[in-house]
């Protein structure tokens, strides 16, 4: 059993009842009220929050909908700021199945997605996921494209964030997307 303390206010957050070293991977930790001063504020707030980690990182929903991004995740995406908050992450990364009908999370295809999956497991149940494999097929102007990440995911209130651990093209050692 680990003791849990509020990255932000060090108040004690109790103990930790969840899977150990897997808890928190990300934030290490905000108490409900932090949290909810961080995300009252306005959408740069987040975006300066997130941008103190490394690794791109990702605020969802449990439907995998885009609330705020970091630099790093910015990066990753191709996009701009405006172009992803409040969009799914099938259509950011370019996920060949969220052009097909009923779109990103919607499709027959969904049911397999590790993302969304790992993202949804992890809303409900609260525990944290490192570095999960997600094959994913993205589609690019050159063709498609099966790309590896590796993922972490934390449940902060009724969000989650979800960080990139890793990005690598399948079956190319020469052709990494991003060396994170
Ligand atoms: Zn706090």
């Amino acid at each position: 059993m680990m003791k849990k303390i509020c990255a932000w206010c060090r108040k004690d957050l109790g103990v930790d009842h969840s899977q150990g070293k897997n808890n928190a991977p990300i934030s290490h930790g905000i108490c409900p009220d932090c949290y909810r001063k961080l995300i009252s504020f306005k959408a740069k707030s987040m975006r300066d929050f997130l941008n103190q980690f490394s690794h791109p990182v990702l605020l969802v929903d449990s439907e995998v909908k885009i609330i705020s991004a970091n630099k790093e995740g910015l990066a990753v995406s191709g996009k701009k700021i405006e172009e992803i908050e409040g969009a799914l992450v099938g259509d950011v990364f370019d996920c060949k199945y969220s052009s097909l009908p009923g779109g990103c999370g919607k499709t027959t295809h969904c049911k397999g997605c590790t993302i969304r999956n790992t993202v949804r497991d992890t809303f409900k149940s609260g525990v944290s996921q490192v570095k999960v494999a997600a094959y994913q097929d993205l589609h690019h102007e050159t063709g498609e494209h099966k790309v590896k990440f590796l993922i972490s995911t934390e449940k902060t209130g009724d969000k989650i964030f979800l960080r990139i651990d890793e990005i690598s093209e399948q079956n190319s050692s020469n052709d990494l997307i991003g060396s994170l």
